[in-house]
């Protein structure tokens, strides 16, 4: 497969984008981002990889870590986690307070922020250090230990993320956290500060793509039956409530963030990132939409 050749082409016929839209702007430090960037990684099993653009530049992966925090509660956990948080579409907005009042605080999903932050409820709870220890696990599976949070971001979610407050609370008055308010917030709001180029991301990702195991040593680090059960998840519930437009468009599992990145994978054949920070209605990149569309279509790859 000419991967290069048809990210090129990708390129060429984006290169003319609108760059009018708008960024992500509730969280202050992600309006400043410049809104031309625009890059696309994809790694393959063969460790080869490809790419154009901006695919070594860092940005903030914010939704995407919870694909990272998920693989890490179910490493603590097994299936007892799925007491804790559903696996099911919510067709709501990634951070809706609905659909937890008659389900006894129980999150649809673990994409949702809702299920993101039971997971960090289990993590601050189970781990001795849990920034340091998610900081460890990312930067295993990427093999690269230039990782790092992004103290700004972090903090000037901190500062307004008034919603994600509320809903541990509300959870918390639910039954279904455990731990302190702040310290899970906290911890939350770093997952999401996590800055990572796409060639870092595609890279992760090779781990869901490869079975659990690293790509270059065959380590184990994740059960295939923990792999199959994220992946699905990505499928159905990793766009909010756009999951079923991106399955119908690119036909790949995957996983968004509003800083404008999304990683999705092929099982067995690659894992493939993308950044350009203009969101669509649904605060997903509408240009790493369109282009993941052309790179199914051009390579004939998905899961479909
Ligand atoms: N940090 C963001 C929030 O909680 C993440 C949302 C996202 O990427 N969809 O609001």
């Amino acid at each position: 497969m000419e991967y290069q050749k048809i990210l090129d082409t990708i390129h060429d016929e984006m290169s003319y984008r609108d760059v009018s839209g708008k960024v992500a702007s509730y969280i202050p430090e992600l309006a400043k981002v410049d809104r031309r960037k625009f890059g696309m990684h994809v790694y393959c099993g063969d460790n080869q990889h490809f790419n154009f653009g901006e695919s070594k530049e860092k940005f903030s992966i914010q939704s995407i870590s919870k694909v990272f925090t998920l693989a890490m509660g179910m490493r603590l956990m097994g299936e007892d986690l799925w007491d804790r948080v559903d696996v099911e579409p919510s067709g709501d907005p990634f951070n809706s307070l609905t659909q937890l009042e008659y389900e006894s605080g129980i999150p649809r999903n673990p994409f949702i922020n809702a299920g993101a932050l039971v997971i960090s409820d289990i993590l601050v709870d189970q781990l001795k250090d849990p920034k340091q220890e998610l900081l460890d696990f990312v930067r295993e599976i990427t093999g690269d230990d230039d990782i790092h949070y992004d103290k700004t971001v972090a903090a000037s979610e901190q500062a307004t993320g008034y919603r994600n407050v509320a809903l541990v609370n509300y959870i918390k008055a639910l039954g279904n956290i455990k731990c302190d308010v702040q310290p899970i917030v906290d911890f939350y709001f770093h997952q999401c500060s996590l800055a990572m180029s796409c060639e870092q991301l595609s890279k992760a990702f090779m781990l869901f793509a490869n079975r659990g195991r690293l790509l270059e040593t065959d380590k184990k680090i994740l059960k295939p039956k923990t792999v199959k059960r994220i992946n699905a998840l990505m499928q159905t519930c990793g766009f909010y409530d756009e999951a079923g437009e991106f399955s119908f468009q690119v036909g790949l599992p995957g996983k968004s963030g509003v800083g404008g990145g999304i990683v999705a994978i092929h099982p067995e054949n690659y894992s493939v990132a993308v950044w350009s920070p203009i969101l669509n209605e649904k605060g997903n990149s509408e240009l790493g939409m369109k282009a993941l569309e052309r790179l199914t279509t051009l390579t004939g790859v998905s899961v479909f």
